[in-house]
């Protein structure tokens, strides 16, 4: 650790101030953030329209803190995922998923996570801390760069950043959001909100505090239709009950008049959750609530103890729904030959947590 202030820390109006404590006008702050995520220049001494002695103090108190690649793996449908080391020693995953027409960058929020939902491999890792503003957004800086992103005029290979990697981010809110801050500026990644997409297992606090500050995208995983049901496939229901969740994606929908509601994620999982009755009572629930829904096939991964839907149920519950008018996709499993898919990611973490001290955090940080 050093005292020196990690500018991938900063959103533009706190690099602002950083600069305004240096007796420096604001515009640096563009200039720097120009630099550094557009040209992806992150060496102080190449930033060429900064003074010379401007640039001396920035190398004396400023600096940009990379991670180590530890993993870097392509599977044979063209995922690629990343495991980075910070320096304290955890590891994240972060996924990068092409497509036809665009490129989905998944990135992690926290090392590990402290929900426990069952069916998910982070929470069998256990949780070990929460990400800061900067370990977050250099994941984006690492997949550009690594990608071989073209500084300026060539295809944006990354046209979406989705916070569906481990952790919890509604957990880690504080860091979370000026990282969102990053992607959506036009002087970061320039990411329009509906292209950054934060996925959270409900933390409902956190959801009515979302919506006065930002405008993203928001993806909620639901599960289950009941909270009978969704207690046990996603244990934060026990807190914060569907009704309370409900009511709060539709303040979020309404308040920034999200351009196609929520996404609701619904994990298919053999004789647990995807039963003509499940489809029923989905259907009742969500229909005052703007979105749409997300079917994901459930990854396996040692261990768990789930099993998929077969394609012939996903598709009789997607028929269902789409009768009652819902818009519902079948999320394509991407990366499996490499870990990658959904649920998959575990980085290295070092469960350092007992589960009573887990929970706690989670209520502290809301
Ligand atoms: N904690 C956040 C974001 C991380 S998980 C959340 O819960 O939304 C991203 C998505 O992958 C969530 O919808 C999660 O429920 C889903 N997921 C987790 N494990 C999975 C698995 N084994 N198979 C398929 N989807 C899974």
């Amino acid at each position: 650790m050093t005292d020196k202030t990690n500018l991938f820390d900063l959103p533009r109006p706190a690099l602002e101030a950083w600069f305004a404590e240096r007796g420096e006008k604001p515009f640096r702050a563009r200039q720097l953030m120009k630099w550094l995520y557009h040209e992806r220049v992150s060496d102080f001494d190449l930033m060429t329209d900064i003074s010379k002695t401007l640039r001396e103090r920035l190398k004396q108190e400023a600096e940009l803190v990379f991670p180590q690649i530890i993993v870097d793996k392509t599977a044979s449908d063209g995922t690629r995922k990343w495991v980075f080391r910070y320096a304290c020693g955890n590891s994240i995953e972060s996924v990068y998923i092409p497509e036809d027409d665009r490129g989905t960058l998944c990135i992690s929020s926290q090392a590990g996570c402290a929900l426990a939902c069952p069916f998910c491999s982070t929470a069998h890792a256990g949780f070990n801390r929460n990400l800061t503003t900067g370990e977050i957004v250099v994941q984006v800086w690492m997949a550009k760069e690594l990608l071989g992103c073209e500084r300026k005029g060539n295809p944006r290979l990354i046209t979406n950043i989705v916070l569906m990697g481990m952790g919890e981010p509604l957990v880690n809110f504080n860091q979370v959001l000026p990282a969102t801050e990053i992607f959506m500026d036009d002087f970061g990644f320039g990411l329009s909100k509906r292209r950054v997409t934060l996925s959270t297992s409900g933390i409902v606090p956190a959801i009515h505090k979302l919506r006065e500050v930002t405008d993203l995208s928001l993806a909620v995983s639901l599960h289950a239709p009941t909270d009978e049901l969704r207690n046990q496939i996603v244990p934060i229901n026990e807190r914060y009950g569907l009704a309370a969740l409900l009511e709060a994606c539709k303040a979020y929908v309404e308040h920034n008049r999200q351009h196609g509601g929520v996404t609701w994620e619904y994990v298919m999982l053999r004789d647990v959750n995807d039963q003509p009755e499940h489809a029923r009572q989905l259907a009742h629930l969500l229909k005052d609530v703007p979105g749409k829904i997300n079917l994901i096939p459930f990854n396996p991964f040692p261990g768990s103890k789930f099993e998929c839907s077969s394609r012939n149920t996903m598709m009789k519950f997607q028929r269902y729904l789409s009768e009652q008018g819902f818009v519902v996709t079948i999320r394509k499993t991407r990366g499996e030959d490499i870990d990658a898919a959904c649920g998959q990611l575990v980085g290295q973490v070092n469960d350092r947590s007992k589960r009573e001290r887990k929970l706690r955090r989670v209520e502290e940080s809301v």
